[in-house]
């Protein structure tokens, strides 16, 4: 084994989206020594890419807001797979977490009277998106990253170097979370130890040693073909967690963002936000119909405008109307606009219409959507201000992730682990509104920091993690050099080209386990799955270890095939449609699913390279909810969620 470079650290958290940085910032204010490491540039993260804004029931626009709603609002999203204390917890501390951005120079977009703006989105009853035009994401890594700055100038003062207490380490991987040997006590053999990395740009090894990591690297996107995520979103922390022993809940939910665009081919995919329909754009199909309306499911009948006069009039008098379909949650209108697809009313280039030229002065456009109006601009040749926007669904989101504990964001079953943002599962639901995403990973990036940085103190007698460990992490991570320069033995299989096989898993993805699912094609999708997990342990790479992104890629399979079975088994399992899990042989949504978790675990979680069937799949009831927030809604509107034992109860 080659001589790997260890260092020492309180607590290690992996991924400087807005989650990790959160939680970077409580743990080195908590005073532990902090390191970040992320796959790229520090500030390029997912969180940077989000347009609308962060979901806080602040109650600047309308006074009738308040974290009691917001929370209705999110376990009605969700369809009440939520776990609740999730939700209880997002809804109460999101306005906190907002206006502590602004104490730490965030500059929001203001009312008439000065406060902060807050915008309408999909699925929620008042005015809510904190928001800055449609670039928010930008806004509130460029404050957590000043406010990283802030801290590390003091150390700087206080202990001479800057990186003293808070250091980044950018364009670096994390393959292993290592673990000391299984203990008695410890269900899944061992304690958090550190993390193995590699830099990207040189191919060196590293390894963090530390009692409490933190995963916050978000999403699965990749895994599919048509999709909003940008290349980071392999599925890394879902990945190291059940490599780690750590379980994975609720992982056949993955949203389909209903607005991506379509055309031309080099850009689909690419986020559409919704606040275009929050600021009152609307979809219409080839016949130039406002077909929104025809798509109002029950659950939500009497809360949505009946036509488009009412539609109209809500967005300058809410409290007398009810809000356009458009803006129903992503569920809801991804699934409309995909059937007016198949019925042969979709646009030129596979998708539907969406409008804002007609409904709003160039101006306004322009100011309110500036990214939309460049992007359409530059990417499509098309002007939003004069002709309707053409758009479909997207995969943008997975509400499945690590089982965390709710109040600390600790990994179930792995001590020193911890999970936030949205790498972890359970506070969403079967599906996400707009603008949770944002409040969600400030909520608990802060309290995964706090409590890492708690646990990390409470450890005494950590030992370091043995060579044994390292080396093996270490033969992993070579080994597609090995098939790439090995000359087959006769009659042996080739080695095979990472690209290819990232393209042949994405395609499997979006056609057997897309936005409809059906029985016999996730069967289908779970044996390609097979045959691509043993091609991709024949993933061969030539050249050298200097940026070599296929190398990468080939160390990213690993992390989005595990992630893929997941989901597929997931939703193969789950006879019901609920959130962003629909299947065509199980058309409705059943109460009986209601409390239940699908929980997805590695099928041998002490070592050695995944094999074949690598996940085993259980069922876990969620606890019951809690009697004061079961209050906050109406007794009709429960009976259509809960399950008879539930009521009774
Ligand atoms: P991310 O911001 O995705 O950061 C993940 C980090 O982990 C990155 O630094 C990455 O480099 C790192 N990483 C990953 N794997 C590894 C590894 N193996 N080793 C080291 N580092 C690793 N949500 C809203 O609430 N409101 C919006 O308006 C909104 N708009 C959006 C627009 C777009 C185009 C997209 C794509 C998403 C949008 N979302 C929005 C969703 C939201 O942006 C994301 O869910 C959220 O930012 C995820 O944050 P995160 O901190 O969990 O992870």
């Amino acid at each position: 084994m080659a001589h790997v470079d260890r260092q020492t650290w309180d607590v290690v958290v992996v991924g400087a989206g807005g989650a990790g940085l959160r939680a970077a910032i409580e743990a080195r204010e908590a005073g532990m020594r902090t390191a970040v490491i992320c796959k790229s540039l520090f500030g390029k993260a997912h969180t940077v890419m989000a347009e609308g804004g962060i979901a806080a029931s602040m109650g600047n626009v309308n006074e009738g807001d308040n974290w009691q709603v917001h929370f209705r609002d999110t376990m009605r999203g969700g369809k009440f797979l939520n776990h609740w204390r999730m939700a209880e917890l997002h809804a109460r501390e999101a306005p906190d977490r907002v206006w502590e951005l602004e104490t730490w120079g965030a500059l929001f977009d203001r009312t008439k009277d000065g406060r902060i703006s807050q915008r309408n989105f999909g699925g929620h009853e008042y005015p809510r998106l904190a928001h800055v035009g449609d670039r928010t994401g930008l806004e509130l890594i460029r404050t957590l990253q000043q406010k990283i700055v802030a801290l590390q100038q003091e150390d700087e003062r206080e202990f001479g170097a800057y990186d003293a207490r808070l250091k980044v380490f950018q364009e670096s991987t994390v393959t292993r979370v290592l673990k000391t040997p299984a203990e008695p006590g410890t269900a899944n053999g061992g304690r958090v130890c550190g993390a193995f990395c590699y830099e990207r740009e040189t191919g060196r090894f590293f390894v963090l040693e530390a009692p409490a990591v933190v995963l916050a690297t978000g999403g699965i996107g990749k895994s599919f073909k048509v999709t909003s995520n940008s290349w980071e979103y392999t599925g890394d922390g879902h990945a190291l967690a059940l490599l780690a022993g750590a379980p994975l809940i609720n992982m056949e939910f993955v949203q389909f963002h209903p607005t991506g665009m379509v055309w031309p081919p080099s850009v689909k995919g690419i986020l559409v936000t919704e606040s275009v329909r929050g600021d009152g754009g609307v979809l219409r199909n080839s016949d130039g119909k406002r077909f929104m309306f025809d798509y109002v499911p029950d659950v939500f009948k009497e809360k949505y405008a009946q036509s488009e006069e009412e539609g109209d009039r809500w967005y300058d008098d809410p409290d007398h109307n009810r809000r356009p379909p458009e803006l129903l949650p992503r569920d809801e209108v991804a699934r409309a606009i995909n059937s007016e697809v198949k019925a042969g009313r979709g646009s030129p280039h596979g998708g539907v219409f969406l409008d804002v030229s007609t409904r709003m002065p160039a101006e306004v456009i322009k100011r309110r959507l500036p990214s939309m109006y460049h992007q359409f601009k530059e990417l499509a040749d098309v002007d939003i201000t004069a002709e309707p926007m053409e758009v479909g669904p997207t995969c943008h989101y997975v509400m499945g992730g690590v089982e965390v504990e709710p109040d600390t964001a600790a990994a179930r079953g792995v001590p020193g682990l911890f999970a936030a943002g949205e790498v972890a599962g359970g506070m969403h639901g079967s599906n996400r509104l707009g603008g949770n995403s944002l409040s969600d990973l400030l909520v608990f990036g802060r309290r995964a920091g706090l409590h890492a940085a708690a646990y990390a103190a409470s450890v005494t007698d950590l030992p370091a993690p043995d060579e044994e460990q390292i080396a093996a992490a270490e033969a992993e991570a070579l080994r597609p050099f090995l098939a790439g320069d090995e000359e087959p033995a006769a009659g042996a299989e080739p080695p095979e080209n990472p690209y290819t096989l990232h393209q042949e898993l994405q395609q499997a993805m979006n056609d057997l386990v897309g936005i409809i699912r059906k029985e016999g094609e996730m069967a289908e999708a779970l044996k390609r799955l097979a045959g691509l997990r043993a091609r991709a342990r024949r993933a061969g790479v030539e050249g050298h270890r200097q940026y070599n992104p296929g190398w990468h890629l080939s160390l990213d399979l690993r992390n989005m095939l595990l992630v893929s079975e997941c989901v597929a088994r997931a939703a193969l399992e789950r006879t019901e449609s609920r959130g962003g899990h629909t299947r065509d042989d199980h058309a409705a949504m059943d109460r009986n699913w209601r409390d239940i978790n699908l929980v997805c675990e590695l099928a041998a979680p002490h070592g050695g390279p995944p094999a074949a069937d690598q996940i085993r799949l259980s069922r876990r009831t969620t606890p019951p909810i809690r009697p004061d927030l079961l209050e906050l809604f109406e007794q009709e509107e429960l009976a259509k969620y809960l399950t008879d034992e539930e009521l009774s109860r």
